[in-house]
């Protein structure tokens, strides 16, 4: 199954240096959800190729600008273009009021459904499940309420040893059965073990989102173990104090909460205008943790 995810944009606040503000698209079984909206999002799923049609399901995490700014003018280019089925966005409560305010002034009637959830920013909870993922959120600590979203696949159905189920000539109707790991007793009397046909299917992944915030440790259970983390890094540690006074975090820290919580890889993200080039927050986070790279522009990344 498909579970990967592709960057969009690495900027804080304002786009420069060719950087972007936060957006990025995960794909989990060829299904697709947008995490964040900055300006100019939608000029960046054209450029790597990605199609904005594909996506059903949008997660806000807060209402700075560098977030969702770009989300009225994706909405209304899904309409142009003539979109008719349901788009779901998961955001601050407001967003339906800000969005509706300039429908209402543009005189725009959406010809698809919005469908709105509306995020509990005091509670990590699962706000989001069908056949594929489950999605969860993440309290963070920021100047305004915010949100990070976990993605955790689903386990799959076990895997069938077709090769040694046509030896046994075991038949074909009863292949769903075993798939969700159940003996069979037949008729006859015989009993076709699960475990003779079948294996297990791999261990879900999981995909944690976390921006923006402050180092905090209140938030680092809901992500313990995940595969993926993709963690703000707005700053180089020797900006600590500036980090603080607007609840961003160094890459140093970024890479303390990969290694504190026990991720596999690390994504960081989210860059001060004030870094023309990157490495030196790359360097500094590798210091702690290896296994981080650069969330840049164009990048996808295997789950
Ligand atoms: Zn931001
Ligand atoms: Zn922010």
């Amino acid at each position: 199954m498909t579970f990967e995810v592709t960057i969009l944009g690495s900027s804080s606040a304002t786009p420069i240096f060719n950087r972007n503000p936060t957006s990025q698209l995960l794909n989990c079984n060829d299904k697709f959800y947008l995490i964040d909206c900055a300006e100019g999002t939608q000029q960046q799923l054209i450029k790597f190729g990605l199609k904005a049609s594909k996506i059903d399901y949008i997660f806000i995490s807060h209402l700075h600008g560098d977030h969702y700014f770009g989300l009225i003018g994706l909405l209304s280019s899904l309409h142009l273009n003539g979109r008719i089925k349901p788009l779901h966005i998961f955001a601050p409560k407001a967003i339906q009021e800000i969005l509706e305010l300039q429908f209402k002034h543009s005189d725009t009637n959406l010809k698809y459904e919005l469908i709105y959830f509306a995020i509990d920013p005091t509670k990590s909870e699962v706000i989001f499940e069908n056949n594929d993922v489950s999605v969860q959120t993440i309290i963070l600590n920021h100047r305004i309420p915010c949100t990070g979203f976990k993605f955790t696949e689903k386990k799959r159905l076990r895997k069938l040893l077709i090769e040694k189920l046509e030896q046994d000539e075991i038949p074909i109707e009863l292949y769903p059965l075993l798939k969700r790991g159940v003996d069979l007793d037949l008729p006859n009397g015989n009993v076709i073990k699960n475990i003779d046909y079948t294996t297990d299917s791999a261990t879900p992944k999981s995909y944690a989102y976390c921006s923006d915030t402050l180092y905090d440790s209140k938030y680092f259970e809901s992500i313990r173990g995940c595969d993926t983390l993709y963690h703000e890094a707005t700053f180089l540690h020797e900006m600590i104090e500036r980090a603080k006074e607007t609840h961003h975090t160094t890459a140093l820290q970024a890479a303390e909460v990969a290694q504190t919580v026990g991720a596999k890889k690390l994504l960081i993200g989210h860059f001060s205008s004030r870094y023309k080039t990157l490495v030196e927050l790359l360097d500094e986070a590798r210091t702690v943790f290896p296994k981080t790279e650069l969330a840049i522009e164009g990048l996808t990344f295997e789950i």
